[in-house]
């Protein structure tokens, strides 16, 4: 923890563009987090996104099922319909 040497604020790391810094709420204060620091922030707020890109995942192969489905069910319906033109052309 660190703290803002113009005000005694608490620093709050913030991502950007690849690098974290400490930034000061109150006064606006910024300066680059040291390697170390920053790896330390970076993966905590990774083992967060992974934890949400799972929970994302998930329901997106659940839904990708369901579509499949979906998709199989219109194309026996087209296949049907194709059909009955065939047979109705004749
Ligand atoms: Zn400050």
């Amino acid at each position: 923890m660190e703290f803002c040497p113009k005000c005694g604020s608490l620093l709050v790391p913030v991502s950007s563009e690849g690098k974290t810094y400490l930034v000061c709420r109150k006064c606006g204060y910024k300066k680059e987090a040291s390697s170390k620091k920053g790896y330390m922030v970076r993966g905590e707020v990774t083992e967060d996104k992974k934890e949400k890109l799972l929970v994302v995942e998930g329901i997106r192969n659940r839904e990708k099922e369901k579509i499949e489905e979906e998709r199989e069910i219109i194309k026996e319906y087209y296949e049907v319909f194709l059909e009955s033109m065939e047979s109705e052309e004749e």
